[in-house]
């Protein structure tokens, strides 16, 4: 049985830049990301509300604004979670791990954490490739790592699973060097319409609960001193300080 989803009206204020939000639509809690390819599950019954902001146009549900880490991991991080992001396990860690050692394999011996890593397979094939890797994830560990800050920071697939995008951005940050650059992924909505809440990355199921536009993002990252370059729409980087291994390329 599902548990209860907060309800709220139909305005609420943004979490990103306080900004005045109003609802933008509402789907079943089963959608997932796999009607992109017209796999659609049976729904669940139960209204899971999104709304935008009109200043930031970050699109997001408080619908799971009470729930625990325990809850999340009973309801979507379960054991059927597999069926709706097959890639998960296995092929984007090896995508990711590529990625990441591309971008950085020119710059000397590196520190990388990878911030809500699951269960760390991405640092693993790091290590694998000679890289000095961590991984730690908000969802399955109690405390942030202490000591030691990073070079590099990824944070690929978490900022549109949490429910306190200021606070996921804050915890990162923390653990990055003041010369560290914060590699994370995730989907921009710059282009969608006022009524598109059957856009499939809008997706509760698959924890899909809070959706950047690029300004939404530069709003965020502002607030911790961060500029955020961006890579695609998907893949974006933020930093204090560009570190000498980044900023000749860039100067
Ligand atoms: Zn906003």
């Amino acid at each position: 049985m599902l548990k209860s989803l907060h309800v709220s009206g139909p305005e609420t204020s943004c979490k990103i830049c306080d900004g005045p939000a109003s609802l933008y639509g509402v789907v079943d809690f089963n959608k997932n990301c796999l009607e992109r390819e017209n796999v659609f599950p049976v729904l669940s019954g139960v209204p899971v509300y999104y709304y935008r902001c009109e200043n930031c146009g970050l699109i997001f549900s408080r619908a799971f604004d009470e729930w625990t880490h325990a809850d999340f991991q009973e309801h979507i991080y379960n054991a059927d979670y597999a069926r709706v992001d097959p890639e998960y396990a296995e092929i984007r860690p090896q995508l990711l791990a590529d990625m990441v050692f591309n971008f950085i394999k020119q710059a000397g011996p590196l520190k990388v954490l990878d911030y809500g890593g699951g269960a760390g397979r991405t640092a693993e094939l790091l290590r694998g490739k000679g890289v000095a890797a961590a991984s730690w994830d908000p969802m399955t560990s109690a405390a942030l790592p202490q000591g030691a800050l990073f070079d590099v920071v990824t944070c690929f697939e978490v900022f549109e699973h949490t429910p306190t995008p200021l606070a996921t951005a804050e915890d990162a940050l923390r653990l990055l060097d003041s010369k560290g650059v914060l590699i994370f992924s995730t989907l921009t909505a710059d282009e969608l319409p006022p009524r598109a809440i059957h856009a499939w990355y809008i997706a509760p199921r698959n924890g899909h609960i809070t959706i950047y536009t690029k300004a939404a993002l530069k709003v965020m990252f502002e607030k911790f001193g961060c500029t955020v370059h961006h890579f695609s729409g998907n893949v974006h980087m933020a930093y204090r300080q560009l570190p000498a291994w980044l900023a000749p390329q860039r100067a």
